[in-house]
């Protein structure tokens, strides 16, 4: 029995190839690279479709938001706004194992899907010289979610991204196995005091020496989670959405799905004229952002397909239909 070939899509990191898969980044396409937590799956941060196809790649049933990765810590302050604590903690354990989540800037070119169309931006300088590397090459903020499928364990080698996503991959850089081999810590800066979203490769007492205290959600209790600016991970118009609609009624905007968009409203959106479920999830955001408008009273919403992305697209206008 022979072996069979080695799949060409698995590179080595060299000079050549790292500069090959930032072009295949840079044109819309997905690249997984070693950081020194985990292999992540990388997509321009900056271009809805092509963070469309990680949520698809990884087989997610929830937009949740992703960490924007770049080479260096001075690349962040475009992005998002630091504030006295976020420049003390870049200073201290950038690069390194440190998500921080902070507000995005008024001018923040990275797509709304990235942060689930929140108003806040989870960012971080990896420390894997591959990784600084590869992302000085793309010259662009790079969402990278863990490289495998949603349920399986995060990838430490480029053997193991291949195995999870295989060809929903277009290129693996291979710079061996990770060294941290754990998730970053994250935390939420726009929190007073900070809160630790999820423990990782950055020990808590570490981040608690130089930045005092952080609060942990789980200790706390309804009212506090439910207060401005603490936990608001999922972003919801203000207006009510109204599910499965199959007409408009006075005064409402339209989120349409189709060629056949309803008639009658006084906005009309359409996720996808020719019924794309990729095309969808990557208007969402930013659609459900411009019919949220003082002019119309709800947002009614045509019936989308379950299949494909088309589960997380539900998930979350259901989320958003619902209140608290
Ligand atoms: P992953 O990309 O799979 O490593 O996971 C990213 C983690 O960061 C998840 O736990 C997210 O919920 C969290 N996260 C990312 N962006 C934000 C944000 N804007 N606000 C709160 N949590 C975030
Ligand atoms: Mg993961």
């Amino acid at each position: 029995m022979t072996a069979p070939p080695p799949d060409t899509r698995v590179r080595p990191a060299t000079e050549e190839n790292i500069r090959e898969a930032a072009r295949i980044l840079r044109s819309g396409g997905l690249v997984a690279f070693p950081t020194e937590t985990v292999y992540g799956l990388g997509a321009d941060a900056c271009n809805d479709a092509a963070v469309a196809r990680v949520f698809e790649a990884k087989g997610r049933p929830r937009f949740n938001p992703l960490i924007v990765h770049v080479p260096r810590p001075g690349d962040a302050g475009e992005l998002v706004v630091f504030d006295e604590r976020a420049s003390r903690a870049a200073e201290a354990f950038w690069p390194g194992p440190l998500t921080m989540v902070l507000r995005r800037t008024a001018h923040c070119p990275v797509s709304l899907l990235a942060s689930a169309g929140l108003d806040t931006l989870a960012i971080r300088v990896p420390a894997s010289p591959v990784a600084r590397e590869f992302l000085a090459a793309t010259a662009r903020p790079v969402v990278a979610p863990s490289a495998n499928r949603s349920t399986a364990v995060s990838p430490t080698t480029a053997e193991h991204v291949l195995q999870s996503l295989g060809s929903a991959v277009d290129l693996i850089l291979d710079g061996g196995p990770c060294e941290v081999g754990i998730e970053s810590t994250v935390i939420d800066l726009t929190a007073d005091p900070p809160l630790l979203l999820r423990p990782g490769g950055l020990e808590r007492s570490a981040i608690e020496g130089v930045l005092g205290d952080l609060e942990s959600p789980g200790r706390m209790n309804e009212t506090e989670l439910r207060s401005p600016g603490m936990l608001a991970r999922h972003y919801a118009p203000e207006r009510p959405i109204r599910l499965e609609a199959l007409e408009v009624r006075e005064d409402e905007a339209l989120l349409a799905f189709g060629p056949e968009p309803l008639p009658g409203a006084a906005i009309t959106r359409n996720l996808s004229e020719k019924a794309d479920l990729r095309e969808a999830a990557a208007n969402l955001f930013r659609m459900m952002r411009e019919l949220d408008d003082p002019r119309v009273r709800s947002i009614a919403v045509m019936p989308i397909p379950r299949h494909g992305l088309g589960e997380a697209i539900n998930d979350r206008l259901r989320r958003a239909a619902t209140p608290g």
